[in-house]
């Protein structure tokens, strides 16, 4: 679970709430990805993010959120039901909210007609709703989609309503909200964050190196969240020098587990590694069914250091693409030591790679032996410089969770690896 660990309140901060809307949201089809980055972006903004609210398209439901918003907030962020369907009803339930008509933005209307025109097709009917806005709102020009935004004064309370398509709030924020804020709250004044990223330690042995001490160095908030097969600490403070303190600090005692200080992944922390030494890699997955390799392309400029890998399931695969011997698959078995070697030699020479990396293990629930369990995952490393090792691994789990331990638990080792290089 994630929790603070201390509640010290920092310097006060003008308040702001959260208001996603969207049926879908509540019927638990779609996760409110947008509630997340806007509660982050604000608080990194200086915000303090006091309530999150979803509701329905609906418009009793989302004119009674934004009524009781408005009286405990200086923002309020409002995301989805701008679209060109008969449900997307924000912009009418608020400009009725307002008691002002709704208007048509000229410039989003041409740029949605250009939209349309370089793919030669007509605007239709439905979608020119979507350029219009509340005559009391300023319009949020979109250019990565459709749906115009806009942000209101109301009653010295500030509002901010984009589109629900993730991609297109996360952006539109970042480029025309955040200006917008920074100017109608000069005297705003952002946390310093520190970041911690580790792995390979659990929630409690990081406390316990941290020691009690740790939290009389300074007044700030401290956040520990565990996730797959690793821990991050968020650290918010008024002051820059805690913050480097703490750095420090934990700098001193996580060392061994931290792999960056930023909101960088594991998978990132890798590709430096490797592209600083330039370096490449390949992969050979059987349980984990290729997601240590999609980790590793998730990282953009990854084929400079990435050249492939091979999802080795069945015997045959092991056998003909990655030549495991078949006598050692048939005497030690496909999880064993020695075949979790040989996947990682011959994917690093199939690949002609300076590293090769395998994973063979058992996800469960069903192919357990007496001898190997559900959960038993050997990871190897084969390098062309002569280095081998293997890690023995139990996991523990339902398939899915074993199989993303174990993915995280190799990339582990990698990163561990090279670090020693
Ligand atoms: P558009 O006109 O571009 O469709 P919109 O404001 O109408 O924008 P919605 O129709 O509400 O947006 O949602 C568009 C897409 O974005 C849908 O797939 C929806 O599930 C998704 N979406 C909406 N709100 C959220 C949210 N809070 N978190 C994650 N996804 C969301």
């Amino acid at each position: 679970m994630a929790y603070f660990k201390n509640s010290v309140q920092l310097r006060i901060r003008p308040k702001a709430e959260i208001i996603t809307i969207g049926t879908e949201l509540l019927t638990g089809t779609v996760l409110d990805t947008n509630a997340r980055f806007l509660a982050q972006a604000l608080t990194g903004e200086g915000f303090e993010v006091n309530r999150q609210a979803s509701c329905r398209d609906d418009f009793g439901a989302i004119q009674k959120a934004l009524k009781q918003s408005l009286e405990g907030s200086d923002v309020i962020c409002i995301s989805g039901g701008l679209g060109p369907t008969p449900d997307d009803i924000t912009r009418d339930a608020l400009a009725q909210f307002f008691s002002s008509p709704l208007v048509l933005s000229q410039r989003q209307y041409r740029m949605i007609s250009r939209y349309y025109r370089v793919r030669h097709r007509t605007v239709p009917k439905l979608v020119s709703r979507e350029a219009y806005f509340p005559k009391n709102a300023r319009p949020i020009f979109n250019r990565f989609g459709i749906a115009l935004g806009f942000t209101v004064e109301f009653r010295n309370k500030f509002i901010v309503v984009l589109p629900g398509v993730p991609n297109e709030l996360t952006r539109l924020f970042d480029s025309e909200v955040v200006p917008v804020l920074r100017k109608r709250f000069p005297g705003i004044c952002p946390a310093s964050v520190l970041l911690v990223k580790t792995v390979g330690i659990s929630e409690p042995t990081i406390m316990k190196k941290l020691g009690s001490d740790f939290f009389r160095l300074g007044t700030f908030q401290f956040g520990i969240y565990p996730e797959v097969g690793e821990v991050s600490l968020r650290i918010y403070s008024d002051s820059k020098m805690v913050i480097s303190k703490l750095k420090r600090r934990i700098g001193r005692v996580l060392r061994d587990h931290i792999y960056s200080f930023s909101a960088e992944g594991i998978a990132q922390a890798i590709g430096r590694e490797l592209a600083s030494r330039k370096w490449s890699v390949s992969v050979a997955e059987s349980c984990t069914g290729g997601s240590i390799s999609k980790d590793i392309v998730s990282v953009p400029g990854s084929s400079r250091y990435f050249l492939g890998g091979i999802v080795a399931y069945h015997n045959s695969v092991k056998e003909q693409l990655l030549s495991v011997p078949q006598q050692l698959l048939q005497s030690r078995g496909a999880v064993s030591r020695r075949v979790a070697q040989e996947m990682a030699r011959g994917v690093r020479e199939r690949f002609r790679t300076n590293v090769g990396l395998a994973v063979t293990g058992i996800a469960g629930p069903s192919g357990a032996t007496k001898n190997k369990p559900v959960g038993l995952a050997y990871i190897a490393l084969s390098t062309s410089s002569g280095s081998n090792r293997v890690w023995k691994e139990r996991f523990r789990g339902d398939r899915l969770q074993i199989q993303s331990r174990a993915s995280k638990r190799a990339l582990e080792c990698l990163w561990r690896w090279l670090r020693r290089r």
